[in-house]
Formats: C-alpha cells, structure tokens, sequence
C-alpha cells in the first residue's frame, strides 16, 4: 500500500451486494461451463445484446433467443487496472480490454496471454472461456 498514491486512499470500506434473479443468468453461466460465450438476440428486430438482456435494449421487445457469439474480435481499447477493486486486489495489476465482435456487439473482459506493450487498437482478439489458477471460469480475450 506504501505505493499507492494518497488521493485515492479511502477512510471507508463500502460493500455492495446485489440480487440478481438466477433465472437470467442460468443460461449465460451453463454456456460457460461448456465453453461458449452465449448471449440474447432479439427475434423481432435481430439486435444482439452483450452482456445477455431479457428485454431488447433497442426496440424493447420481450422475445430474445440464446445464441453463441463468435470468438473473433478486433481490440478497440485496453488498460492496464494498478490499483483494482478491494475484491480483484490480488490479481493486480491486470489488462482489461474493449474488444468488438464480429456480429458488431462490444465485450468488455481480462486480456491474457500478452503483455501490454504486445498490444495495439486494432489487432485481432481471440474471446475464450478459461479456468483461471484460482479455480474461476470466465470469458477473456487473448491475442489470436
Ligand atoms: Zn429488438
């Protein structure tokens, strides 16, 4: 902590916890389990939303379907996270990026597999599913 720059010391710790119902995200953490990153497409207009909605976020239609979304992607921005939130502080520091998807949906998720001097805006993206070492499975990108 000697490091860490004193206008971002906090005198107060806050903890948030959220409710959300298990219903919506079933699917999405299924998908994961079995390696593909799934979200919600709209049957009436064919907008894809990222992360999944049950509502259509552009004609606010109710009736989406599952589908699987591409794992290329093209990097549109990224940084490297120095001082992360309370619950990420022992993976620090870490790179997250913005990558856009082929089917035009943006994906904000961990860089791995690169240093941050090895990446350029613009450059292809892989988007996996991995188990990290700390036993979590999650979606990132890696350089293709
Ligand atoms: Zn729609």
């Amino acid at each position: 902590m000697k490091d860490k720059p004193s206008q971002l010391r906090s005198a107060h710790s806050l903890t948030l916890s959220y409710e959300i119902p298990i219903e919506r995200t079933k699917e999405f953490w299924d998908g994961i389990e079995r390696g593909k990153v799934l979200t919600t497409r709209c049957r009436d207009c064919g907008s894809i939303s990222f992360p999944p909605q049950t509502d259509c976020s552009e004609c606010l239609a109710s009736d989406v379907e599952w589908i699987e979304l591409s794992k290329e992607a093209e990097l549109e921005a990224y940084t490297k996270i120095t001082y992360p939130p309370e619950s990420f502080r022992d993976r620090a520091p870490y790179i997250v990026g913005i990558g856009r998807l082929k089917e035009g949906v943006k994906v904000l998720a961990w860089v791995i597999g690169a240093d941050i001097t090895e990446l350029e805006v613009g450059m292809r993206l892989e988007l996996v599913v991995e188990r990290s070492p700390e036993g979590d499975v999650g979606y990132f990108f890696r350089p293709a």
